[in-house]
């Protein structure tokens, strides 16, 4: 590293920074041509009754598989496609492939969908939802859409109108990785949210014994209970979470102990399979 000057800046010169450079370049390039090389899939994780157990819905989550390089984690290319400007699309056939399958699971199961903050800077987003529910004949109050705090640190304004229009398609709004962000609650009060997600880190906190993460989600319980909203823990791995959030009166909770991101398929057998032994309970 050396010394800038004039304003006290490091220039990088590490050769592992050119690397990811480089590897940024050639992942965006590859990712230009992803959607239209048909190498995005959707999969789908089970969201359960905190209390129950019984199935409340999907997440439906990106894959992406290169040809050459494999799978790519949405950790890695949906960061990368937002510098790109290319979530708009991404985004958009995720919504649209999503609200086609969800249109085929049985009774009132619902699938959330991921939506960047580009997206709800776009006015043009509405039309997009309210086409994507008309072309699937799924019911609007049948779709969620997963918000992160970040929408609301840029102009407040463009993006909570749009949140608000697609409030009034009827849509669900829910708020993911709730604590990670910088958050100011005043959002809260303002757009309405069906459910706030509990970020993983808290449950691990919790499951650990850590008095501060305890506290955390007893008072984001207390709060989403008070605003009526419902809370989901996130990334719920072990039974001993999955008690510790339930004791902490999480009222869904969701991770890899009740269940993977699932191939389409297998997320639709799992659907209809739920639906059959509630029918026969
Ligand atoms: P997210 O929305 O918070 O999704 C939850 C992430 O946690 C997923 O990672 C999921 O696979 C992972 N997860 C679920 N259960 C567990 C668990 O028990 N343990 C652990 N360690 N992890 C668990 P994934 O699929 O890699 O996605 C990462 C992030 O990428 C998502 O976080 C979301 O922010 C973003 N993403 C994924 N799909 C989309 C999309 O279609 N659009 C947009 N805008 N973002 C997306
Ligand atoms: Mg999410
Ligand atoms: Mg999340
Ligand atoms: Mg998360």
């Amino acid at each position: 590293r050396s010394k800038d000057q004039s304003g006290g800046m490091y220039h990088c010169y590490e050769p592992q920074l050119h690397v990811a450079a480089e590897e940024r370049r050639i992942l965006e390039q590859a990712l230009r041509k992803a959607l239209s090389n048909d190498e995005l899939d959707v999969h789908y994780q089970p969201v359960v009754d905190a209390g129950t157990g019984s199935l409340k819905g999907f997440e439906a989550l990106v894959r992406w598989t290169h040809p050459e390089l494999g799978s790519i984690s949405p950790a890695k290319f949906i960061p990368l496609a937002e510098d790109a400007r290319l979530i708009a699309p991404i985004g958009e056939w995720v919504l649209r492939s999503a609200c086609a399958e969800a249109a085929t699971w049985p009774g009132e199961t619902r699938i959330a969908v991921n939506v960047s903050p580009e997206q709800l800077h776009n006015p043009g987003f509405v039309a997009i939802v309210a086409s994507a529910l008309a072309n699937s004949g799924l019911p609007a109050s049948r779709l969620e859409l997963e918000v992160t705090e970040s929408v609301f640190m840029r102009d407040d304004t463009g993006a909570v109108k749009v949140l608000e229009r697609i409030l009034g398609l009827g849509v669900r709004l829910s708020l993911d990785d709730f604590g990670t962000g910088y958050s100011s609650l005043g959002y809260l009060s303002r757009t309405k949210f069906s459910t706030i997600k509990i970020d993983r880190s808290f449950v691990i906190g919790a499951s650990k014994k850590v008095p501060e993460a305890i506290a955390i989600i007893r008072a984001v319980v207390a709060l989403a209970q008070s605003l009526g909203m419902a809370t989901t823990a996130e990334g719920v791995e072990t039974e001993d979470e999955h008690r510790m959030v339930q004791d902490l009166g999480c009222t869904k909770v969701q991770g890899y102990y009740f269940g993977r991101p699932l191939p389409v398929a297998e997320a639709r057998s799992l659907a209809q399979r739920d639906w059959s032994d509630r029918a026969a309970a």
